[in-house]
């Protein structure tokens, strides 16, 4: 069961006996990673404690702005263990997505510290567990810890020059909740991710006076669904084909199925659509840019290179003073603090690892959710889940749940 933030110092936070036996599994993160691998766990008798810096699960989607609906479908973005009641319809709402992992905790009696920032994860003295250092000066000792602080951790914000000098409004898109604010406003939304090009069609029918998007590099764009079929569903069929053909195949359907908007100020893209995913960049699913920069609703513009005095310069040396900026920028893993010290991470800051594989130097730590699969990330998670708790369960050492 979730429980409140009360109850901090509640046992399953305690250290746990130094019996190498009846030490739990820790699980970092209460988002849907982590409660998909405390079922898995559960589910093979492991006992699991869900270590949740917030004061409830699913943190992350509670801040997600107003309008978001999942992109990949309901089916198929179901956790182990519960499927998403149909009512939620084909693209679940956010609200929907947040009750339902409510609702998975609840149903799945998972055992769950609420309130509680795991800051280190280390090596116990002897070798045997794992040691993690956590919120109230708290020391814990685990069989094993899985990793699920999410792929979208801490907000990103590049470094520009001269933003000092901005005075009107600057935000990250993670504060961004609604268009209200920005009625009759001048907005400039920076980059074209998913989150960029949904913010920008919100503040177009949110009644924004201009909407402009500026863009480094022209994303993928792919229609959510095409004639009844998700596009979710040719990212499962194709994601073990070679590379380039899909590629190909991408490239193909998105003349067919695409308008060029060269003329707009967004060609299409040099790289191919997968190659670009094996590189952590996820298309862009049009839930309304396509039309909105074709009418000119949403004005293309070129990337951010700075500010100076009070002005955005542009990377095609244009300059230009809107009255709100929204950051759509993306985020960091920041998972340094965490685990950065044990040789875990590549030069990007991600894990070297993923689901049921450990790094060979920190055997029993798990990483879920740092992956950007085409195939759709909760469906990846709650495979993930699967295999990490069959590891798990492989490797012993862990408390058991009575029968
Ligand atoms: C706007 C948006 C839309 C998305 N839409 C989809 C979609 O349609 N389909 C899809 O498949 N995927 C989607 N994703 C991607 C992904 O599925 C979600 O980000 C999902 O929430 C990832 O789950 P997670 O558990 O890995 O991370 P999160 O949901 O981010 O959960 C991580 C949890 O860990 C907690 N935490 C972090 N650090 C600590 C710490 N040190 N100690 C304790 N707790 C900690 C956080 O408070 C949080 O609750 C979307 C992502 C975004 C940002």
């Amino acid at each position: 069961m979730a429980e409140s933030p009360d109850s901090r110092s509640s046992t399953s936070a305690r250290p746990t006996a130094p019996n190498r036996g009846d030490r739990p599994v820790y699980v970092i993160g209460g988002g849907p990673g982590g409660l998909a691998v405390a079922y898995a766990l559960r589910a093979r008798g492991i006992r699991a404690v869900v270590l949740e810096r917030s004061g409830r699960v699913g943190d992350s989607w509670r801040r997600h702005y107003d309008r978001l609906r999942l992109h990949t479908t309901r089916r198929l973005s179901a956790l182990p263990g519960l499927p998403m009641p149909r009512r939620f319809g084909r693209w679940p709402a956010r609200d929907d997505v947040v009750r339902y992992l409510e609702k998975y905790a609840e149903h799945h009696r998972l055992e769950i510290v609420t309130g509680v920032e795991v800051s280190r994860v280390e090596r116990t003295p002897d070798g045997t567990g794992w040691l993690l250092h956590a919120t109230g000066g708290r020391e814990l000792t685990g069989a094993a810890v899985v990793v699920a602080t999410g792929f979208n951790h801490t907000p990103r914000v590049p470094d520009w020059p001269g933003r000092d000098t901005y005075t009107g409004e600057f935000l990250h898109a993670c504060e961004y909740r609604d268009a209200k604010p920005f009625a009759g406003r001048d907005v400039l939304v920076v980059g074209v991710g998913n989150t960029g090009a949904e913010i920008a069609v919100d503040l177009v029918e949110g009644g924004a006076s201009r909407v402009r998007l500026a863009v480094r590099t022209p994303p993928h764009i792919v229609r959510r669904s095409t004639a009844g079929w998700p596009a979710q569903y040719s990212g499962v069929l194709v994601r073990r084909l070679p590379v380039g053909l899909v590629d190909r195949l991408c490239r193909v359907q998105a003349r067919v199925a695409l308008p060029d908007l060269s003329a707009r100020g967004l060609p299409r893209p040099g790289s191919g659509l997968y190659s670009r995913v094996l590189e952590g960049a996820i298309p862009v699913q049009d839930v309304g840019l396509v039309d909105a920069v074709r009418t000119g609703a949403v004005e293309v513009v070129a990337a951010v290179e700075g500010f100076e005095e009070g002005e955005v310069v542009l990377a095609d040396g244009d300059r230009i003073g809107p009255d709100a900026i929204v950051a759509a920028t993306g985020y960091v893993r920041g998972l340094e603090g965490l685990v950065g010290g044990l040789g875990v991470l590549d030069d990007r800051g991600r894990p070297v690892v993923h689901g049921a594989r450990t790094p060979s130097g920190a055997p029993g730590l798990y990483f879920t959710g740092f992956t950007t699969p085409i195939s759709g990330t909760l469906r990846e998670l709650a495979l993930d889940a699967q295999r990490i708790a069959r590891a798990v369960s492989r490797a012993g050492g862990v408390s058991r749940l009575p029968a």
